[in-house]
């Protein structure tokens, strides 16, 4: 069953193999939550790939917005069809690339949704994360002869090797623990902070003997609303500045990405720096852009669909396998021990 999945999913795995450097970006609007059922709805009309935002504006039009992604899913969309158009890049971490997954939108607007699930979780609504963690171990496994015995590691203050999603699951669950005491959030409650899970992956080509490093970051951002000053004090307030922060620094570099600019700021907060690999020119990265449908939500909605759109345009450059060639090791390794003789003769 599952190889059936890959099989249909072919097309699309060369697709994104062939990826060509640019960011994709999916859309997912969030279906009325429960209760919410007669609110009024900005959207006017999706498709696959098209989403067009409706407001009354105050002349007493309609202003209509449409914005166009790699894929928009709609309300009705399931976790496994969200699933079903990430899965080829899960392939590519075993295959040596870095790959990024992550959740962007206001707070509410299903981020934790996409990537963790609802609070009942099960084989149904698991989100992007167990789903990527299960289909690397699987993957991984029918790839034996080509894998270390090291199995797969996940960084948190050490490097842990993992046999399994729920030896992950675990160490995610430590990591949530010890967030009371320290300040750096691994996972996500309030959803004034990131949540990351890196996952290292290290293999070997028998063919070759050239080492193949692949390494995934799934991300759920902190919420991208503009913080209210009124509403936050003291340390929640410091604590919202530094997300808000983080998130402004995660914009600047796409823009300057965007633009092509000579020099990226990825040093101008944790997030971009954790990110770099991912964003910087030789992974594959796939951005989750959240939107709640309601009125209310409006000026959130655009200003976040608005980003994505930038996001869309930026061109990373084509992806690379991390490959450390043999032969190129031992090169590297005879001209450093060259220098040092030079510089001790110097
Ligand atoms: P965020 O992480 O962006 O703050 P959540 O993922 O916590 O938002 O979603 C807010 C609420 O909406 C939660 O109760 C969640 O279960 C529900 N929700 C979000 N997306 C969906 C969806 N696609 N289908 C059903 N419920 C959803
Ligand atoms: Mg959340």
């Amino acid at each position: 069953k599952y190889h059936k999945v890959l099989e249909e999913n072919r097309k699309l795995y060369n697709q994104i193999q062939d990826l060509k450097g640019n960011i994709r970006v999916y859309c997912r609007v969030r279906p009325f939550l429960h209760g919410q059922a007669s609110n009024m709805s900005t959207i006017s009309r999706i498709d696959d790939q098209n989403i067009t935002i409706a407001s009354a504006s105050k002349n007493g039009k309609d202003a209509r917005r449409n914005f166009t992604f790699n894929k928009v899913f709609g309300p009705t969309a399931t976790q496994e069809e969200i699933f079903s158009d990430t899965q080829p890049l899960i392939q590519s971490v075993l295959d040596g690339y870095n790959v990024c997954i992550f959740a962007y939108g206001q707070t509410g607007s299903g981020k934790t949704h996409t990537m963790s699930g609802p609070k009942e979780l099960n084989e149904k609504t698991i989100g992007v994360n167990y789903r990527a963690l299960n289909d690397l171990f699987y993957l991984s496994e029918q790839q034996i002869r080509n894998s270390t015995n090291k199995g797969l590691s996940v960084p948190d203050a050490n490097i842990v090797p993992v046999r399994s999603t729920a030896e992950v699951i675990e160490i995610m669950n430590i990591g949530q623990k010890n967030r009371a005491v320290s300040s750096t959030a691994m996972n996500d409650r309030s959803s004034r902070s990131h949540s990351c899970l890196t996952i290292h992956v290290q293999g070997k080509e028998l063919t070759s003997g050239n080492m193949l490093r692949g390494c995934m970051h799934l991300v759920d951002l902190a919420g991208s609303e503009r913080v209210d000053k009124s509403e936050v004090k003291g340390d929640r307030l410091k604590e919202a500045q530094h997300i808000n922060k983080s998130l402004a620094a995660l914009g600047d570099v796409i823009a300057s990405l965007a633009q092509k600019s000579a020099h990226v700021p990825y040093r101008n907060s944790k997030l971009t720096q954790l990110l770099q690999d991912s964003l910087g020119g030789q992974a594959k990265t796939l951005m989750f852009v959240h939107m709640s449908p309601e009125a209310d939500a409006l000026s959130e909605t655009l200003s976040t669909l608005k980003f994505a759109e930038r996001v869309a345009t930026v061109e990373l450059g084509a992806a690379r396998v991390n490959k450390d060639n043999v032969e190129v090791k031992e090169l590297k390794e005879q001209i450093a021990a060259l220098k040092a003789t030079m510089t001790n003769k110097g």
